[in-house]
């Protein structure tokens, strides 16, 4: 039987749901509401998401309005001098300012098509719905692409990719805008002479891309700041070429999107490495995003943010309670939705374990971890267990007390599962 706990935000009861209708067997009910779970849940997140959208292009808006104005200022005043002052301006003159315009207009034309860039990959749905990425296509087409300018700079190009790297899902066009925008400062801040390498491997469940030079090097005070919108480092190499600052912001936001993340390594006169990893799955991404985002907002809102980790093992491992039906981590996930709050959300981590993500600190994760037990031993939400013998894992992780970064949150609840005992629960047969 069905409990009658809210359901979150939308307050819709279970009780509110058809509990019988003509051709519907007892199972199929069941599935039915699993699904409708689920739905509701996704309407909710959706709904997040556009609200989310919203401030961030209103932000990203007047960030760019403002580094807009500085070539439009410059053009307007140019432009106003040769129209005001034509009589006095001898030709070269004239010449000299229609060249600063013309050169201002470049500008602002390449700030336009960055922050453009930057927007269609957030506002996207890019997490790879569907792509996939070969990483020796993206290789070949960097090969291709930048092997001229490199010669022609006398920069030695080389690419260091095992075989057997899979193919993950992504958004290639996305990746290889990524890379490029490595590749292109990697020539363009280097000197002759120098060498820049590319390089893939898997770590854990994503890969990781890397382009390396053995050239100029960064100031370590610039660091933090290289990968935010129009951050450029002031030096002579900077000032020879004419970039806008967003070629990193475009990457980070590539890696964000597909729930990846974005890594450097410099050393002045020793060169520096640029990296991007994405998960190999976009399930994985999801799941990333979704508690990169949890974590942003209590970032914002200044509250803390508790993971719970719950992971059961036994019999069958992830075989759907029916064999064909939602899998028992589906099932679980309906039960844990019983106890959790609207605010809070019940992610499905990897194959084989829950994360639940709620705006609490310590001791309430502590609390709502040992109500997910109790809902999980008590079988709510019609979860279903297989005859045999099981192991309930739970591990708690709390932002900022524990980490400040989402991967490490969610190793730290994680690992943290050695912690505590497990609980020991028995399936039954026959449903
Ligand atoms: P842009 O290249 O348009 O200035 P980016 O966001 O691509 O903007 O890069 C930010 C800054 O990082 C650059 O201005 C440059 O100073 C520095 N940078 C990036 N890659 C390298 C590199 N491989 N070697 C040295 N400096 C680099």
């Amino acid at each position: 039987m069905y409990s009658l706990e809210r359901t979150g935000e939308t307050g819709v009861r279970r009780a509110d749901l058809p509990v019988h209708q003509d051709g519907m067997s007892a199972e199929e009910m069941k599935h039915a509401l699993v699904h409708t779970g689920l739905l509701l849940r996704e309407s909710r997140s959706a709904n997040k998401r556009l609200r989310e959208l919203n401030a961030a292009k209103s932000q990203s808006l007047s960030l760019s309005s403002h580094e807009l104005r500085t070539p439009l200022a410059v053009i307007k005043s140019f432009a106003e001098i040769l129209v005001n002052e034509e009589d006095s301006l001898d030709r070269e003159k004239s010449l000299q300012f229609m060249r600063i315009i013309d050169q201002e207009c470049d500008r602002l034309g390449a700030l336009l098509d960055g922050v453009l860039k930057l927007q269609r990959i957030e506002a996207g749905t890019a997490c790879a719905e569907g792509g996939t990425v070969d990483p020796a296509a993206i290789a070949e087409h960097l090969r291709i692409a930048f092997r001229p300018a490199a010669k022609e700079k006398g920069i030695e190009l080389t690419f260091d990719l095992p075989a057997g790297l899979p193919v993950f899902d992504a958004d290639q066009e996305q990746m290889i805008m990524a890379l490029s925008n490595f590749m292109t400062n990697a020539l363009d801040y280097n000197p002759s002479g120098t060498r820049v390498s590319v390089s893939a491997e898997v770590r854990d469940r994503s890969i990781r891309f890397s382009v390396s030079d053995d050239g100029t090097g960064i100031d370590a005070e610039h660091h933090s700041f290289l990968f935010d919108r129009f951050y450029r480092v002031r030096n002579k190499a900077a000032a020879l070429t004419r970039g806008t600052g967003l070629g990193l912001s475009i990457v980070k936001a590539v890696a964000e999107r597909h729930g990846g993340r974005t890594f450097m390594e410099s050393s002045p006169g020793l060169g520096s490495t640029f990296s991007i990893e994405v998960p190999v799955s976009s399930k994985d991404g999801a799941f990333n995003r979704d508690v990169e985002r949890a974590l942003s907002d209590a970032r914002e809102m200044g509250h803390p943010l508790g993971l719970v980790f719950i992971k059961l093992e036994g019999s069958a491992p992830g075989s759907g309670a029916a064999g064909n039906g939602p899998s028992r981590l589906t099932w679980m996930e309906q039960c844990v939705e019983t106890v959790v709050r609207g605010t809070d959300a019940v992610l499905q981590y990897r194959d084989d374990a829950l994360v639940v993500l709620l705006r609490t600190n310590g001791p309430g994760t502590r609390r709502c971890m040992e109500r997910i037990q109790e809902a999980i031993e008590h079988r709510r939400g019609g979860f279903v267990l297989d005859e045999g013998a099981y192991s309930l894992w739970f591990g708690t992780a709390i932002y900022p007390d524990s980490a400040c970064d989402a991967h490490e949150l969610v190793s730290v609840a994680e690992e943290g599962r050695a912690k505590w005992q497990p609980v020991y629960l028995a399936g039954t047969a026959g449903r």
